[in-house]
């Protein structure tokens, strides 16, 4: 569905889930771009071509927000700088995130290295050395970055965007809102069909599970007449969906206390059984971070314990 003062533009990313949605919404100076979509050659071209037809060049673009660092959302912003001098908003959480992935690429490390993760058939290997190898989807992403924490709002001329910290999906998560259009951006946090993918990718992470939740409580609260996700269909009742996912992980907890309480004992060993279907091997690396962010939820609610393993041992309470 089309609001005014707002372009759809859906570019290709190579993932299952096949599109990405950016958003140009229009100010009194200028339109502001809201995610950059994945760094190919067919993205790239898209995009192009999509700001030339709608709003008659880069010129005409004055900002662009990135809702979270994944790269079909930020992949094309360094590209983007190099066509128009024009800010780049980030949450600095999601900017060290990507750092530290640079950081691992360059040494050479993967995250399966160690800890649950080195429990994953070694065939899930391969896609991640080809990312470290060509630099892709990280390399176009050479970005001069305006770094935010949420809290802010742009008033150009007349609109006011207002950004929401909402970590979960990633720590430095942001949705949008416009006020005027009772209208919220949510970037990955919200979607229509498909629940965002939840997951925990190192011990130090600070609960994404918990966190994601009080998020989607936060967007409750603000209940958004509308919402425009970055995949797949709009969501028209935002406050109801978001109760609907918080509901999801519940079920998803007993699920997993369930499968502990059959003998399963590791990440590993959990996510094969709660996720027993998601057998190909990028599949399988999602379900177990996706296992450890429930198991870190369910440890931090006292209803189960891990061992200081570094590949840890759950025990029912
Ligand atoms: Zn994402």
């Amino acid at each position: 569905m089309t609001r005014p003062g707002v372009h759809q533009i859906t570019l290709p990313i190579p993932f299952p889930l096949q599109q990405v949605h950016c958003y140009l919404v229009e100010t009194g100076s200028g339109w502001l771009l809201v995610d950059a979509g994945f760094p190919s050659e067919e993205a790239r071209h898209g995009l192009d071509e999509a700001i030339r037809r709608l709003v008659g060049g880069w010129d005409s673009v004055v900002g662009v927000i990135v809702s979270h660092f994944h790269p079909d959302h930020s992949g094309l912003a360094g590209w983007i700088q190099q066509q128009a001098e024009i800010p780049v908003y980030i949450h600095e959480k999601d900017f060290e995130q990507l750092q530290s992935m640079r950081g691992m690429m360059d040494e050479g490390r993967s995250p399966m290295d160690s800890g649950p993760f080195a429990s994953l058939p070694r065939d899930s290997q391969p896609e991640w050395e080809r990312m470290r190898e060509t630099r892709e989807p990280f390399a176009s992403f050479a970005i001069e970055p305006t770094l935010v924490q949420g809290g802010e709002t742009f008033n150009i001329d007349g609109r006011e965007l207002e950004l929401i910290w909402t970590p979960g999906h990633t720590e430095g998560h942001l949705c949008i809102y416009d006020r005027a259009d009772d209208l919220l951006f949510t970037g990955d946090h919200l979607l229509q069909r498909i629940t965002p993918h939840i997951g925990l990718w190192s011990p130090g992470d600070t609960n994404p599970l918990i966190q994601f939740e009080e998020s989607c409580r936060l967007v409750e609260k603000l209940n958004p007449g509308y919402a425009l996700p970055a995949h797949e269909a709009d969501v028209e009742q935002p406050a109801d969906r978001s109760m609907e996912i918080r509901e999801h992980h519940q079920t998803r907890r007993v699920e997993i206390l369930d499968a502990v309480a059959s003998g399963a004992n590791t990440g590993y060993k959990i996510s094969r059984v709660v996720f027993a279907r998601r057998t190909e091997p990028m599949q399988q690396f999602m379900a177990l971070s996706e296992t450890l962010a429930h198991l870190d939820a369910l440890v931090v609610e006292d209803r189960l314990t891990r061992s200081e393993d570094e590949d840890p041992i759950y025990a029912l309470v």
